[in-house]
């Protein structure tokens, strides 16, 4: 009944939006193939590539060619909005400067560091004998000089979020997880439970909010076994399971299954700061023992390789490294016939080369076989691709529009509000690509070309 209620207040395309998702969609999920291997650590790779990007800001280098380097050091900067620091994840010498694959799928310029393999550490990476202390803007300031920023796929700058104005009520920790083959965040938690938890407190107290939800996806019982025992330790912290649906890990879903609020813009404006699970973790070792964000665990997946598994790598680790780790490639595979998909199959990126870097954006590579035949498909004009779509578009009507360039009839489509989930794609029994086209819509509409 007070969800009825509920819906009487909402606009029309809210309320379908939320009967939508509501009935939600089941999707394969893969998972289990790289959930049976422990999280491996790989501290030590030869050399890691700092690549000088973040987001699409390009970063200012503070460092040269010959420079005697140690973990945590600044290397460089990035400036302008989501102005911080970015830290070398090894200690040793700048080798070079060179271009690297990055997952946004274009090549980058990287700082190499030659691994000296002693893991000294910058003077600044110091335990804190006492955290009760710090005041909500000394909690913001360390987000800001750790280098702190999502580790979901956004990469957005994490106290950015927390310098909001409006009043927030409740952080969200989005362990959802929801993309098929992805498990980086899973493992994360079953192996350091108490540090999510520790790492959502600080995130509480620096949002002054007094409440605090853990957000999984419903199968994932050992999450819940693991995390329950703590909260009493916890106060204000709660956890809240998510229905095994896609995209249940959509940021606006969260929010309304967890307060019942949808927003325009940003959670703020619900009262909410939402943050990924493995960011938390991170956080609770900035605040504790002012490590900045140097390093992330990472799923090296799919049928292309031997030993599907998690790694928790410095950043700047060699993709191709971890795959060789992994036992290699699966037999009969040519890795020069592979796809790598950088990120997850739904909204990820397919990239032709093993040579990625592991960065703050990239949570999993799936090494797939290419697959074949996919020229020219024809649409029968089903109309799955729109019933699907959790925001009400109609993708084969945005993708004619596209191809007529007609910009004010993009517009018209609401092809912006398309948040690239994905689901278009994986329904359409054509295997027309259709997400891509309503992202190149997206993009005219911001050239307004
Ligand atoms: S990718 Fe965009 S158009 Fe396709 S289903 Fe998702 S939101 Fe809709
Ligand atoms: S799902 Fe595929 S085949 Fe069906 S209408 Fe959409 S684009 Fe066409």
């Amino acid at each position: 009944m007070v969800f009825l209620k509920y819906l009487e207040h909402l606009n029309k395309e809210d309320y379908f939006m939320i009967l939508r998702k509501a009935k939600g969609i089941q999707i394969d999920c893969y998972k289990q193939m790289s959930k049976e291997s422990p999280l491996h650590e790989h501290l030590n790779p030869q050399f890691v590539y700092i690549p000088l990007i973040q987001q699409t800001t390009a970063l200012k280098r503070t460092v040269e060619v010959g420079d005697d380097i140690l973990i945590g050091q600044v290397v460089a900067l990035r400036e302008g909005f989501g102005a911080m620091p970015i830290h070398a994840s090894v200690s040793g010498k700048v080798s070079a400067i060179k271009k690297v694959w990055h997952c946004s799928g274009k090549m980058v310029d990287a700082i190499e560091i030659k691994n000296d393999l002693l893991q000294r550490m910058d003077d600044s990476i110091q335990p804190e004998a006492d955290t009760t202390h710090f005041t909500r803007e000394e909690l913001i300031e360390k987000m800001k000089q750790a280098g702190l920023s999502g580790l979901g796929g956004a990469g957005f700058p994490t106290y950015v979020k927390y310098q909001t104005k409006l009043p927030i009520d409740v952080v969200i920790i989005n362990a959802v997880e929801c993309e098929p083959y992805l498990t980086c965040d899973y493992m994360l938690i079953n192996a350091y439970p108490e540090k999510l938890l520790k790492g959502l407190h600080y995130f509480m107290r620096a949002a002054n909010a007094n409440r605090g939800v853990v957000t999984f996806k419903s199968y994932n019982t050992h999450v819940k076994e693991v995390l329950q025992p703590l909260l009493v330790n916890y106060p204000g912290i709660e956890l809240k399971e998510i229905k095994d649906i896609y995209p249940a890990g959509w940021e606006k879903y969260v929010v309304q299954q967890v307060t019942g609020k949808t927003y325009e813009g940003l959670p703020a404006e619900a009262g909410v700061i939402v943050d990924n699970s493995a960011t938390a973790m991170v956080y609770a070792d900035v605040v504790e023992k002012n490590i900045p964000l140097i390093s992330r665990v990472i799923t090296i997946t799919g049928e292309g390789v031997k030993n599907p598994r998690n790694y928790y790598v410095p950043f700047g680790t060699p993709v191709k490294e971890l795959i060789q780790l992994s036992g290699g490639y699966t037999e009969g595979l040519d890795p020069a016939k592979a796809w790598y998909i950088a990120g997850g199959p739904m909204t990820g990126r397919a990239i032709l080369i093993d040579d990625l870097i592991v960065s703050d954006t990239l949570g999993a590579v799936i090494v797939k076989p290419m697959p074949e035949d996919k020229t020219h498909p024809e649409c029968l004009g089903c109309g799955k691709c729109a019933d699907v779509c959790p925001v009400f578009l109609t993708p084969t009507e945005i993708k004619r529009a596209y191809e007529t360039k007609d910009v004010e009839l993009i517009k018209k489509l609401n092809a912006q509000k398309c948040m690239a989930c994905g689901l278009c794609s994986y329904v359409c029994p054509s295997h027309i690509e259709i997400t891509d086209f309503v992202g190149k819509a997206k993009d005219l509409l911001r050239k307004g070309a």
